[in-house]
């Protein structure tokens, strides 16, 4: 359910959301309500925390250098979207940060870089990695924000593999066979989708992926298409026909 008509600004706050609290805005916050938007107390703004819904808040005081808002009524309530995790080799800057948003707006739970051994970034931003997690969601009025967990290497992250939960690996070198079918095959449940780097996936990746029974490769096309594109198409057929999208 989309924000119903009302402020168009929304902030994530940290604290926890009832009628009558108060949120301490940090500088960022502060500088974005008081210098960018130039607002005064008595303004009013939507407010999230990933776990109380969506609050309807007013500037209760604003200040050079802060600001406080009280929450007032409950606007929306709690929605957590799919449980669906997002596996990802993590790319060069741009494009991760463009992948990290995408998925977010996907409607991803969780976020988990791997480390394959053609994976091109050396070091992972987790901290840019929340930040563009928490910019998607305002901007796109989600109400959850996906974990970011710690990055992994493949084989580890796969040993320690709770089988509930299919894994759907985007395999560039499968054979040509409809994703839809493929999916519709599958049981709704826990789900995770791994996309591979530039690079791709080695034989050996693809050898050790294929083998284990929670494992399904998903062809996405006779085109090969960067892992950024790959992460759209796959989560949005994931979504139409396992996620929350029917
Ligand atoms: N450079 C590699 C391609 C890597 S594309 C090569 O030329 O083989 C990056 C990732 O996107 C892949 O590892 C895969 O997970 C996904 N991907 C891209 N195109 C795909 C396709 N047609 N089918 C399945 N997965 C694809």
């Amino acid at each position: 359910m989309p924000s119903p008509p009302g402020p168009s600004i929304r902030l994530f706050v940290n604290s926890d959301l009832e009628a009558g609290t108060i949120h301490e805005c940090d500088a960022n916050q502060t500088n974005y309500l008081a210098a960018v938007l130039r607002l005064d107390a008595g303004a009013e703004l939507l407010v999230f925390n990933g776990r109380n819904g969506e609050w309807l808040a007013r500037i209760a005081e604003v200040g050079r250098r802060n600001c406080r808002l009280e929450a007032l009524k409950q606007v929306r309530v709690q929605a957590d979207g799919p449980d669906l995790d997002y596996l990802f080799a993590p790319l060069k800057r741009s494009r991760l940060d463009y992948m990290v948003q995408k998925a977010t707006e996907m409607g991803v739970s969780r976020l988990q870089p791997v480390l394959t051994q053609r994976t091109q970034a050396e070091r992972v931003n987790l901290d840019r990695m929340r930040a563009n997690t928490i910019e998607a969601a305002e901007q796109c009025g989600l109400l959850r924000i996906p974990q970011v967990a710690e990055p992994g290497k493949l084989d580890k992250i796969l040993a320690a593999w709770d089988p509930a939960r299919r894994l759907v690996y985007c395999d560039e070198a499968a054979d040509l066979a409809s994703p839809l079918q493929l999916l519709t095959r599958m049981q709704p449940g826990p789900i995770a989708v791994l996309v591979g780097p530039e690079g791709g996936f080695t034989v050996g990746e693809r050898d050790e992926l294929r083998r284990l029974p929670f494992v399904t490769a998903l062809s996405l096309g006779p085109r090969i298409m960067r892992a950024d594109t790959a992460a759209v198409a796959v989560l949005a057929l994931v979504n139409a026909v396992l996620g929350d999208w029917r």
